[in-house]
């Protein structure tokens, strides 16, 4: 019998990790992370639980509370049923706009310590700061309360857009095709992030010999036993946070590089959370083993505090020891990505308009508006209508990671865009319409309820305040 990891599981459910576990550990399943791994028959167990409770037009939340009393054998009868789930899985109902010190009261929790736990997020806010949705999720992950959203007076994006533009196009499953995985690196300060992913790039650039002159955008492709792995090029949490802030999720799979002469640090914790909260799967890279006083056990022994289990401790997280300054063990590291990316099934349709993240934007001298983006899914080409947030434009040029022109991007490709009308946000979901007039009405609309967006939030952020507070 086969096993599936956690995350992917909780994928299929539409829960996240977090909720799954609870389910699992209610039916006395050992698990300890979302990279834990379960046996085909506990994963079928769980999913007819959910097909049987759906079709009596159950919700979710409700199984979680009917496993809890059902386990308790003491319960037995549904008289303490009310009191009980008010202990064990209370929820919040949340209604938006919200601020933080809203947020606070309404869900009886220290201001100062949200106000940190937010900071561990990248934002930085103070106590009139509004929080949006995908914050909200992601805060009441980290603290670990359950909340229900309720929308009062605001409209999101995403139904803003479908009025605009219509529903978005759902893609059959006969379409899909096996893509690149996309992978970032995270660890803490000084782990070897910039060496890794310079070695890994290197290694490409010296293969391809006939490139020369590399032009350096912020991701890159190579080719290991004939596959194509994606890296974003920008070590360190920034990027990523502006593109988890707006929801928008780029990597498949993260590297965690953690020193084994210096272990697991801040920063690594910071990133294992991200991953948990983003059910993103994590393999290890033990950094730094050519050194003398490293010890690679350490590390495996602190991972497992964080719910982290090596596989040779029998445990189910991947970690590979290696050296990226020697270049020790790094293609070990790329074919445990591309084991972890064929298990994953990461899938796209490359023949549909191209949908993609910025990861990178400035706006050039002689150029004008530059952006990097990672196609997600279609394939961009040149002469395509573009729309990202409040910015519009059409593709007049694309270059590669190699620093040459090309006609068309596939799903998982890099490539520099030349003719946005304006410079595009980090993180900012890129698509391609049919048509420029129409891209070019919505960027419109969009900017002038951002400007109006703006008048109504003088509770602008400002370290100031925020060191005020804390
Ligand atoms: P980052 O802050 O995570 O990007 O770390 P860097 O890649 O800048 O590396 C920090 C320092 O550790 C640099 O001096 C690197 O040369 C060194 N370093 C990185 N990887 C290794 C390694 O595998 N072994 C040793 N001995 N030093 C390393
Ligand atoms: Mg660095």
């Amino acid at each position: 019998m086969g096993k599936i990891r956690v995350y992917k599981l909780a994928k299929e459910l539409a829960l996240s990790s977090k909720e799954l576990i609870e389910i699992l550990q209610d039916l006395d399943v050992d698990v300890s992370s979302h990279m834990s791994t379960i046996e085909d028959d506990t994963a079928k167990t769980v999913r007819d639980m959910f097909v049987e409770k759906e079709n009596g037009s159950e919700k979710k939340s409700e199984i979680v509370k009917e496993e809890k009393d059902t386990d308790n054998e003491k319960q037995g009868e549904t008289g303490n049923r009310d009191s009980q789930e008010k202990e064990t899985t209370e929820r919040h109902d949340i209604s938006l706009p919200i601020t933080v010190k809203e947020l606070a009261e309404s869900i009886d929790y220290p201001a100062n310590d949200m106000i940190k736990k937010l900071m561990g997020l990248g934002l930085m806010a103070n106590l009139n700061h509004p929080l949006d949705e995908d914050t909200l999720i992601m805060l009441a992950d980290e603290i670990g309360v359950r909340i229900n959203i309720k929308d009062t007076d605001h409209v999101s994006d995403e139904q803003e857009k479908e009025k605009r533009v219509g529903p978005k196009i759902v893609d059959k499953a006969a379409d899909l095709q096996l893509r690149p995985p996309i992978i970032t690196v995270m660890g803490h300060v000084d782990h070897g992030k910039t060496t890794l992913l310079d070695v890994i790039r290197q290694s490409r650039v010296a293969e391809s010999e006939a490139g020369g002159i590399t032009q350096h955008i912020g991701a890159y492709q190579v080719f290991i036993n004939g596959k194509k792995i994606t890296f974003i090029d920008t070590p360190g949490h920034e990027a990523f946070t502006a593109m988890r802030a707006r929801g928008a999720q780029v990597t498949d799979i993260t590297i965690l590089v953690v020193a084994a002469d210096d272990g697991v640090m801040p920063q690594t914790i910071e990133a294992i959370n991200h991953a948990k909260a983003a059910d993103i799967p994590i393999i290890i890279a033990i950094n730094k083993i050519d050194k003398p006083n490293a010890q690679p056990d350490r590390v495996k022994q602190e991972l497992t505090e964080h719910g982290l289990v090596p596989e040779d401790w029998g445990g189910d997280t991947i970690c590979v020891p290696i050296s990226a300054l020697k270049e020790e063990n790094i293609n070990e590291l790329l074919e445990m990505v591309l084991l972890v990316a064929e298990m994953e099934e990461i899938k796209a349709n490359p023949n549909r308009y191209a949908e993609g993240i910025v990861i990178e934007s400035e706006l050039d001298k002689g150029r004008g508006p530059v952006a990097t983006l990672l196609v997600k899914n279609g394939t961009m080409r040149i002469g395509d209508a573009l729309l990202a947030g409040p910015v519009s434009g059409r593709v007049r040029a694309m270059i590669d990671d190699k620093g040459e022109r090309i006609n068309e991007a596939p799903p998982a490709t890099p490539v520099e865009i030349l003719g946005f009308s304006d410079v595009p946000a980090a993180g900012e979901f890129v698509e391609v319409l049919p048509d420029e007039k129409e891209a070019r009405a919505v960027a419109e609309e969009r900017k002038q309820a951002l400007h109006q967006q703006d008048i109504q939030n003088e509770s602008r952020i400002s370290l100031e305040d925020l060191y005020e507070q804390i």
